[in-house]
C-alpha cells in the first residue's frame, strides 16, 4: 500500500450531495486502498454544457496498493454501480470519478491521463484539493495555489454541512 493518489468526485444528479458521501465511503472499501483525507463538500456551476443543474464536488486522498489502472476501473465500476450513463459530453451525470494524481506520475495511455488533463483549469478540483493538501504540486504543471489563481471567476461555494 504504498501509493498516494487523489480522486475527484463530481454529482449533480439524485441527491448529489449523497452520491458523493456515497462514493467517499466506498473509496474506503476499494481493495488495498484507505481514505486518508477527505475535503468539504462544494457546489460549482456546470461548465461546457450548461443547461444542468450545478454540481456537488470533492477531492479524497488515498493511500493505495492498486496501480493506476486498476485504480481507475475501480473506480469506473463504482460510477457504474452508482447509475452512471454517458449520454453525451458534459452530460449531468450521477457520479463521476477521475484520478487527478498518482504519486508524481506523469502518464498518457488509451483510457488513462495522468495528471487529469483538466484538473489545473477547474477551480472545482483545485479548491478542494488545496484545503487536503495546500503544498500540492500538479506533476508536470506546477503548484495547485498557481494553477487555482488562474481560475478565478468560476462559481464555486463550500458547503458547510450537507445532511444525507
Ligand atoms: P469527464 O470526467 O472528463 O467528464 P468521463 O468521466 O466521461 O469524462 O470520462 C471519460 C473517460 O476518461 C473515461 O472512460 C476514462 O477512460 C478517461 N480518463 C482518462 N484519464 C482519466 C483519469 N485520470 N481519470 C478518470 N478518467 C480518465
Ligand atoms: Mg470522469
Amino acid at each position: 500500500m504504498s501509493h498516494t493518489a487523489f480522486i475527484g468526485l463530481g454529482s449533480n444528479l439524485a441527491e448529489p450531495a449523497a452520491q458523493v458521501n456515497h462514493a467517499l465511503r466506498a473509496l474506503g472499501e476499494l481493495p488495498q486502498t484507505r481514505l486518508l483525507k477527505v475535503s468539504s463538500l462544494y457546489r460549482s456551476a456546470p461548465v461546457g454544457y450548461l443547461d444542468q443543474p450545478d454540481f456537488i464536488n470533492a477531492v479524497a486522498q488515498v493511500e493505495t496498493g492498486l496501480a493506476p489502472r486498476a485504480l481507475l476501473d475501480a473506480l469506473l465500476a463504482l460510477e457504474l454501480e452508482c447509475g452512471r450513463t454517458r449520454e453525451f459530453k458534459d452530460a449531468p451525470r450521477t457520479l463521476d470519478l477521475d484520478v487527478l494524481m498518482y504519486d508524481d506520475l506523469v502518464h498518457h495511455e488509451h483510457g488513462l491521463t495522468v495528471p487529469h488533463p483538466q484538473m489545473h483549469l477547474r477551480a472545482f478540483v483545485l479548491l478542494p484539493l488545496l484545503e487536503i493538501a495546500p503544498d500540492c504540486i500538479i506533476p508536470g504543471v506546477g503548484a495547485a495555489a498557481v494553477a487555482m489563481a488562474g481560475c478565478a471567476g468560476q462559481q464555486l461555494e463550500r458547503l458547510e454541512h450537507v445532511a444525507e
